[in-house]
């Protein structure tokens, strides 16, 4: 048996059973006892199926963050296209001319000017019948017998033709185009259009980047609105026509259709889509079309960052500062740091891009580790939205506690209906009430599994209570559980409660709600766009959803509910992730011809997060809370590592989380590394379990991982109930 290549896939033994695996290195200099290991049965490729620079990130990849191997390599290969399913081998009949057809054509109109010379025998072809052949002459890949019937083709026109021998049918299989799906909107860009000053002089900065074929990153920090798409896109053809491929990696492709279809448009069938919203059938699909070098530009999400993309010139990550980059199960990777160092191993250009980077991509930026290109104006001199807040103390003093839309948000919000434009509401938490309380005996209604209240869903009959974390659902009751009381009261109020009140306040508006319970249905998110970008939505209300990378021009006026929302979360990036969701929500205004206008009510006017997301003053809140991070050696100034682990009981996984953090500080002051807990985690209760959690901090991560790893290792009983986190992006 010919020796396997790295990225290969062998068939091997494994315990009792016989797998399939990926060859991650080559072993030769291994030195495990050689009775232990077994031969492999057959390899499978000569060639690697993922490509050796892949595998070597995969490894990269679990090796920083504590993950095993298999995990990791899971991850990056293709999903196993179900097969025998009617989708997964989905074929199309495609017509092309044949040498009688193209001599049918050249009968059906004779040249002219020839004079003398023998006379062919005139050919009866239909009128239909030329339009077919005359349009597959100039298709040297033929033509689809759909796309004829969607010209008004009738499919017995093709078989005549086929009868007579001037054309052929194939069947082809076809690549499941998951934009058909994923793209709510045609291509905005023109190629004739001429870039702004300031877009001008990005290009050339990282154009010239991109030619120079050596690692570097660029931190393109732009407004929004400044018209960054637009120079990935001319990023992308330049590197393409130098010969390199692009990977374009964004936060969620339905949630940012634009850059999908602008690509589309762009590059044609040379772009592949992956991401984690389509079909394990359509991945495949997309997998292999990259690996079989069809593709020379993906888009995709998080994972894509794992394609088996070959000579990669150019990583770009849009909004690099979006959380949805950070996976939340194992291998939990972060995608952006993974694409920076997919960049230094393909020696390419790596562009993050963002109207508010994340502290620790501008941090690098501050310190010469990153080019800074900024773009601080939108386009076409387009103003940023101002921006009021709006008091809520005031508001519930003078109006009750019940309010939900201020005075001054109702009276934009009318104002809009009547000039026919359009708006966004902003409530980050969905649900209609957030908590259930008894007024006699004031107990809650808790989630019997997570240490959660249930947030109440829809009103009258259909309410429901649910836990936002274990989906555990009740009917909410009369009576109170605890005292049997009559006086259970709701509190609190989500997305339900807002689009709720928005119908009151306007009867006659066309209303929507976009958040996570709105778009279970799928194609849903996407419909829900793409009826409020033609209009047929006056008012859309949703969480963080709405917020993102969206260019919607006839939105005017962006309300945001309580933009206080997530400062309360025990979480050291709570301000900074309500700055960014701020910044980015109130970038929603104005993008068209009118100036947009948002209103921002909150109970905490004077929050430096909320006063400088009011200004858009990215680099004094940048100031500020880098020196809350430096006071509390927070990243970007310390790493961190978060560990949680679970018991059935709290003491138990107090105790175990005791016994590491023991063992983890036996050797921290030599590695410089603090431990701080163990501490209950601020969700104490997750699924029924407890939840015990320690936080390590350094400036070292080889160091900091080596000391939990030999901690853990030294209790292999707690493998399934204990979870590493390597560069936490929350820490609840
Ligand atoms: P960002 O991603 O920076 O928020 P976009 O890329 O969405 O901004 O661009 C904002 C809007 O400006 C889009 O509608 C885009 O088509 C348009 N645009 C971008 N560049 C130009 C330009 N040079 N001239 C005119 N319009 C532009
Ligand atoms: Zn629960």
């Amino acid at each position: 048996m010919a020796r396997p290549v790295v990225g290969a896939r062998v068939v091997v033994p494994l315990g009792t059973r016989v797998v399939t695996g990926i060859v991650m290195d080559d072993a030769s200099a291994a030195t495990i006892d050689d009775a232990a290991v077994k031969p492999i049965r057959e390899v499978l490729d000569a060639e690697p199926f993922v490509p050796a620079d892949v595998v070597g990130l995969a490894l990269w990849t679990a090796e920083y963050y504590a993950a095993g191997p298999g995990d990791t390599i899971t991850s990056v290969l293709p999903p196993k296209a179900r097969g025998g399913r009617a989708d997964a081998h989905k074929t199309i009949r495609v017509a092309s001319i044949t040498v009688a057809g193209l001599e049918a054509i050249a009968v059906a109109r004779p040249f002219q000017g020839r004079e003398g010379g023998p006379e062919r025998p005139a050919l009866q072809v239909t009128a239909k019948q030329r339009e077919v052949l005359e349009a597959l002459a100039s298709a040297p890949d033929g033509i689809s017998t759909p796309q004829f019937s969607a010209r008004g083709i009738a499919a017995d026109v093709i078989a005549r033709l086929v009868r007579h021998g001037f054309v052929s049918v194939r069947q082809d299989r076809l690549d499941r185009d998951p934009f058909q799906t994923a793209v709510v909107q045609p291509a905005v860009v023109d190629p004739a259009r001429r870039l702004t000053a300031e877009q001008a002089a990005a290009f050339a900065r990282l154009s010239a980047m991109a030619e120079a074929r050596r690692f570097q990153v660029a931190l393109l920090h732009g407004v929004t609105g400044s018209g960054k798409t637009e120079l990935y896109l001319r990023l992308s053809a330049a590197v393409r026509e130098s010969g390199r491929s692009v990977l374009m990696l964004v936060p969620e492709i339905a949630l940012t259709p634009v850059i999908a279809s602008v690509f589309r448009h762009a590059f044609g069938e040379r772009v592949a889509i992956q991401h984690s919203g389509l079909s394990d059938g359509e991945r495949h699909d997309q997998w292999q079309r990259i690996r079989r070098g069809d593709v020379d530009v993906v888009v995709g999400t998080r994972s894509a960052v794992f394609a088996p993309l070959e000579r990669v010139g150019l990583i770009v990550v849009d909004e690099e500062h979006d959380a949805s980059y950070k996976q939340d199960e194992s291998p939990r990777y972060q995608g952006r740091d993974v694409a920076i160092i997919r960049g230094q191993r393909a020696n390419a250009l790596v562009v993050l891009g963002s109207a508010t980077p994340s502290m620790e991509s501008y941090y690098n930026a501050t310190i010469g580790r990153y080019e800074r290109v900024v773009l601080e104006k939108r386009v076409l001199d387009r103003p940023l939205a101002t921006v009021r807040a709006v008091d809520m103390r005031e508001e519930y003093a003078e109006r009750g506690p019940d309010v939900v839309l201020s005075r001054a948000l109702e009276a934009a919000l009318v104002a809009r209906l009547e000039r026919r434009e359009q708006a966004l509401v902003l409530l980050n938490r969905r649900g209609f009430a957030t908590a259930v309380f008894c007024r006699q005996c004031a107990g809650t209604m808790d989630c019997p599994n997570c240490s959660v209240s249930l947030v109440v869903h829809g009103e009258g009959a259909s309410r429901r209570a649910r836990c936002h974390y274990c989906n555990y659902t009740m009917r909410v009751p009369a009576a109170c559980p605890h005292c049997a009381g009559p006086y259970l009261e709701q509190a609190g109020f989500g997305t339900e409660r807002v689009e709720a009140e928005v119908r009151r306040l306007c009867p006659g508006a066309r209303v929507a709600r976009l958040d996570r319970d709105a778009i279970r249905r799928k194609g849903a998110l996407t419909e829900i766009l793409s009826r409020f970008r033609a209009g047929d939505i006056d008012v859309l209300v949703g969480t963080q959803m709405i917020a993102k990378g969206h260019d919607f021009p006839r939105v005017t006026l962006v309300g945001v509910v309580s933009a206080d929302v997530g400062l309360g979360m025990a979480d050291f990036r709570a301000s900074e992730r309500t700055f960014q969701l701020l910044t980015q929500v109130v970038g929603r205004a104005g993008r068209g011809d009118e100036p947009g206008e948002a209103i921002v009510q909150t109970i905490y006017p004077d929050h430096y997060s909320i006063q400088l997301a009011r200004h858009q003053d990215y680099c004094a809140f940048f100031d500020r809370e880098l020196k809350f991070r430096q006071q509390m050696r927070y990243p970007p100034f310390q790493s961190l590592v978060n560990t949680i682990v679970r018991s059935r009981t709290f003491a138990g996984a107090m105790d175990d989380a005791a016994d590491v953090a023991r063992r983890v500080r036996e050797g921290a002051d030599a590695a410089g590394v603090s431990v701080l807990g163990p501490a209950p985690a601020p969700l104490g209760r997750l699924r029924g379990e407890y939840r015990a959690q320690l936080l390590t901090k350094g400036s070292n991560r080889t160091r900091m991982r080596g000391l939990l790893q030999s901690a853990i290792a030294a209790r292999p009983d707690l493998d399934r109930r204990i979870t590493v986190d390597v560069d936490p992006v929350s820490v609840l």
